[in-house]
């Protein structure tokens, strides 16, 4: 992967994370340069079977269930400090 600021062909990766869709994200730095950017990759040969699909929707069906309880629960706390205060 060229570094997009000077052009430099020695870029390493320092951080590589899997998105939900199956897709890469991937945290770069230029050797040369010291520039740090970031690639995105999309599906392209990295398919996910039918399996990794079901827990890919588990896993964000399950955060979205935790940040729904979180806001409810914040809810919760604001409406009894304002009970206590009232
Ligand atoms: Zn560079």
């Amino acid at each position: 992967m060229d570094c997009p600021k000077c052009k430099s062909r020695s870029t390493i990766v320092i951080e590589a994370r899997r998105d939900l869709a199956g897709g890469k994200r991937r945290r770069r730095e230029c050797q040369n340069c010291k520039y740090r950017f970031t690639t995105y990759e999309v599906y392209s040969h990295d398919l996910i079977d039918d399996d990794q699909f079901e827990k890919d929707i588990k896993k964000l069906t399950d955060s979205l269930e935790e940040t729904k309880h979180s806001i409810v629960n914040t809810i919760d706390n604001l409406l009894s400090n304002i009970k206590e205060k009232s």
